[in-house]
């Protein structure tokens, strides 16, 4: 694998790289996390042949990689429900340029499927996990999951050699707080790297409500408060999670301060829905169709302008205009696209 800059570095309007691809391979989800994707609502989902193929994936991912991407993750919805999920994995690692590839997941099917994905070439996972506490992770995964599958399958891939494990909790006040620590504590011991999420106000059928934010600085506090802690310095740019250290060696920790400490300034991602949308937010209406015009034959070069001109022309920086409107009292819910249809 080359680690060669691209040999036009493209930027966007307000100066930010293109430097990571997430990669939605399905819409559908085997959770119906309450924060997510609410078990009382109806979805339509995308029907097989409006998703792009493993080849058709594999062929804009090589776009995207020549612009300048560094760093590809698989999502979802639930990537691993996406059969086969092994071969895309096998091609996406073959292609030059890509130092970093890899997947988040809720882990349920992980156990069965960990061997494979190594085998195929991913580099690292990152698990979903909300809470320790039996009743409460059934709760929250909206469907009564038993939280043994997600430790099943957290232990399958650390026996395949998908170490250190990332593990993503997203902190709802009054709901899951009390499992901050106890998260902690789990993670210290079996050796996974935890980064906190504030909870975001994604898509628009989770209700979210601002007082629901657990901050990132009282998240620090209270872990600081039992196993004390130090800052570390960012590894590089565009990194969301500002990353602690346990000064007793106990590993380290991030948080990802969303809502109430924005990094849109750093914002390098763009994002691929199942049906070949591009996103240059998370939070945006509409993406840009390159799926239409690949299966119209359209050539590399020309997918590349269409990618490159959107791109140069991007100023999303939602989350600190959040921040703005939360301040002033003027925040109002906008139409935006669900996260399960195009990853975290
Ligand atoms: N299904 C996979 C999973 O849960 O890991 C991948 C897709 S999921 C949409 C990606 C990430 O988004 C997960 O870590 C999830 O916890 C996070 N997420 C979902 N809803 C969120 C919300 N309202 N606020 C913050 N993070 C959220
Ligand atoms: Fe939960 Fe991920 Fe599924 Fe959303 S996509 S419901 S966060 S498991
Ligand atoms: Fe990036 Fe949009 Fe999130 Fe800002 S709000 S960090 S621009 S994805």
């Amino acid at each position: 694998m080359s680690s060669q800059p691209a040999v036009d570095p493209l930027t966007d309007s307000l100066g930010r790289p293109l430097d990571d691809l997430r990669i939605s391979v399905t819409d559908r989800c085997n959770f119906r996390c309450t924060f997510c994707m609410p078990a009382d609502k109806r979805y339509d989902f995308l029907a097989r042949r409006e998703i792009l193929s493993f080849e058709e994936t594999t062929r804009l991912a090589r776009i995207f990689v020549g612009l300048g991407v560094r760093k590809i993750r698989l999502t979802g919805g639930e990537p691993l429900l996406r059969a086969e999920l092994p071969i895309l994995i096998a091609a996406l690692s073959t292609l030059d340029g890509v130092e970093d590839l890899a997947l988040t997941s809720n882990a349920a099917l992980l156990d069965r499927q960990a061997e494979s994905l190594v085998e195929a070439g991913l580099h690292r996972v990152t698990v979903s996990l909300h809470a320790l506490d039996p009743a409460l992770f059934s709760r929250l995964s909206g469907l009564d999951v038993p939280i043994e599958r997600v430790l099943n399958g957290l232990e399958a891939a650390q026996k395949a050699g998908l170490k250190p494990i990332k593990l993503n909790t997203v902190v709802i006040r009054g709901t899951n707080d009390h499992e901050i620590i106890p998260l902690a504590r789990f993670a210290r011991e079996q050796g996974h790297t935890l980064r906190y999420i504030e909870y975001m106000d994604v898509g628009t059928v989770n209700a979210w409500d601002p007082k629901g934010v657990f901050s990132a600085a009282e998240i620090i506090d209270l872990i600081d408060a039992r196993w004390p802690l130090e800052a570390l310095d960012p590894e590089r740019r565009g990194e969301v999670a500002s990353r602690w250290r346990y000064r007793d060696g106990g590993g380290e920790i991030g948080v990802i301060s969303s809502v109430t400490q924005p990094f849109c300034g750093d914002c390098t991602r763009a994002r691929l829905s199942a049906e070949g949308k591009v996103f240059t937010c998370l939070f945006g209406k509409v993406g840009h169709d390159l799926k239409t015009p690949l299966r119209d034959g359209e050539s590399d070069a020309a997918l590349a302008d269409r990618i490159r001109s959107l791109w140069a022309a991007r100023t999303d920086r939602y989350s600190e205009q959040r921040s703005v409107d939360l301040a002033q009292g003027r925040f109002q819910p906008s139409e935006k696209v669900e996260m399960f249809r195009i990853g975290g």
